[in-house]
């Protein structure tokens, strides 16, 4: 089976997720490929191939500095074609979903999102996705062309070593016309953590009565180094943005801890954080459906629980 590992870059650096698909990659057996696509892709290339990413095709093009959801697919596209790609994976982050959404559709359809596990099967691969909110895991495998896979961050750990050689790809020109065209990237003035990336996750729901209190929460993910999240309550009441946002309609995360500071637990909240190591919920009713899946639950008022453990944890660890 041939493999090609995409690598998302962001900014021009690489991200742990891009090292966890070779991971994933790696266990399946193939002879695996990974693409890298920047202004300047060698020295990402030369990175990935130190971590295992065996033959690491460079793409370099100022059209593929920033991601580019049709301009990315054409050229992987391309990739796939030349090289007989079996099997295509990436990670599932926002780019990657669209990203393989639309290589699916240009390349026959056979798609898989968001995918918890993967198993070589001869000359094909299960895949194992939480479909239906989450409640069942469906196992999904493809035939009669390449099949396109993105992998969920955080299931996979980071390739560290292996094989690798970097492979300079000349891509058709004419792959690097896209109908949209970026005209300016903003980058948020302060610096905030990634969700799908942080090891540690503090959220925030309607319990904490008003904006006003949303630093309440914030400080607690401070004190631990984490990223903050939110329930959609809070965000559609207008008090944090929607990047914020985990669940069905929002972000799909997998840290290490996940503290619920607030968020009651509906089913539309969990399916995006249950699959968490470990879960702490922290709300005034013992009845609350976050306490079924909790691993830690703390059974009090919000106002006076997590400024003590804010304290604690700043003491303890003088973030
Ligand atoms: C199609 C669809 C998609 C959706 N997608 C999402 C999604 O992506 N993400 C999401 O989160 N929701 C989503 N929802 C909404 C979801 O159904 C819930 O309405 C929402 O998650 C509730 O948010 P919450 O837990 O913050 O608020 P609530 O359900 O109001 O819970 C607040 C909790 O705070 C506790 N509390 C109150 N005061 C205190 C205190 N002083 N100390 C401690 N605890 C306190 C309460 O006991 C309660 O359990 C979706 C709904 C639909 C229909």
């Amino acid at each position: 089976m041939k493999i090609l590992s995409i690598a998302l870059q962001k900014n021009g650096t690489l991200l742990a997720a891009d090292f966890e698909v070779i991971e994933a990659a790696k266990a399946l057996g193939g002879e695996l490929h990974t693409a890298v696509l920047a202004e300047h892709a060698e020295p990402l290339a030369k990175k990935l191939a130190q971590r295992g990413g065996g033959k690491v095709l460079a793409v370099s093009n100022p059209a593929a500095k920033d991601f580019h959801d049709e301009i990315y697919a054409k050229v992987v596209s391309e990739l796939v074609k030349k090289h007989g790609i079996d099997l295509v994976l990436c990670p599932a982050t926002t780019y990657g979903k669209a990203l393989i959404a639309r290589l699916a559709g240009a390349n026959g359809g056979r798609a898989a999102s968001d995918a918890t596990g993967l198993k070589a099967d001869g000359d094909s691969v299960v895949v194992t996705r939480p479909t239906y909110g989450g409640n069942v895991l469906a196992s999904v495998q493809a035939g009669g062309g390449p099949f396109f896979v993105s992998v969920r961050p955080k299931i996979f750990n980071e390739s560290k070593d292996g094989a690798g050689e970097v492979v300079i790809e000349n891509v058709d020109p004419s792959a690097f016309e896209g109908k949209a065209v970026i005209k300016e990237v903003k980058v948020e003035a302060a610096a905030t953590q990634n969700l799908a990336e942080a090891d540690v996750i503090v959220a925030a729901g309607r319990g904490i009565k008003g904006p006003e209190n949303v630093a309440i929460v914030q400080d607690l993910a401070g004190s631990l180094n984490g990223a903050f999240g939110a329930s959609r309550a809070i965000v559609d009441a207008g008090w944090v943005e929607y990047k914020h946002q985990v669940g069905q309609t929002g972000r799909t995360v997998n840290p290490k801890l996940y503290v619920a500071v607030g968020i009651s637990g509906a089913i539309q909240h969990l399916v995006g954080m249950q699959t968490s190591k470990t879960i702490v919920a922290v709300n005034k009713d013992k009845d609350a459906p976050i306490f079924n899946i909790a691993t830690y639950g703390i059974v009090g008022d919000l106002f006076e629980i997590v400024p003590a453990m804010t304290k604690k944890f700043k003491a303890e660890l003088g973030a």
